[in-house]
């Protein structure tokens, strides 16, 4: 007699890549139909549409993280490319890139939490995993101890 069979939980898969792409335009991983940001970057506690428990995301600062590097990927290229092409004066280079650079952080910090949030929640992260949920607490409603 061998050992013991390791017991896994049995869980609902969550297709990854749709759920990143519904985070990523702000609706809810779970439904899509659910508004994930109650503000620009405060994702709400729970989806007003399907229910799903959202407040266990640890983005933390994951989304700023990906947004350098996507917008870096972006940006220094082109200075690069208008530079070797055209050679404009720096005055061009500040006017164009600054702006830019600002413009797409910005537009991209939303959606890449969005995404970011979605992934942890597809992949069982954190207190999206039900075995572990009590490491996480529900947001706190008013001050006070926790009890244990
Ligand atoms: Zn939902």
């Amino acid at each position: 007699m061998g050992p013991a069979p390791i017991q896994f939980a049995v869980r609902p898969p969550r297709p990854l890549l749709p759920a990143m792409a519904r985070g990523f335009r702000g609706r809810c991983p779970n439904c899509g139909e659910g508004r994930l940001f109650g503000a620009f970057l405060k994702v709400v506690d729970r989806c007003p549409v399907c229910g799903t428990e959202l407040f266990h995301h640890r983005a933390d600062d994951a989304p700023p993280y990906f947004v350098i590097l996507i917008v870096g990927h972006i940006v220094v290229p082109l200075a690069l490319l208008v530079e070797t092409e055209f050679s404009p004066p720096y005055g061009v280079h500040a006017a164009l890139w600054g702006p830019l650079t600002v413009v797409l952080s910005l537009g991209l910090l939303q959606p890449v939490k969005g995404a970011i949030v979605a992934w942890q929640w597809a992949q069982y992260m954190h207190g999206f995993d039900p075995d572990h949920a009590d490491e996480d607490d529900p947001p706190a409603t008013s001050g006070g101890a926790r009890a244990s």
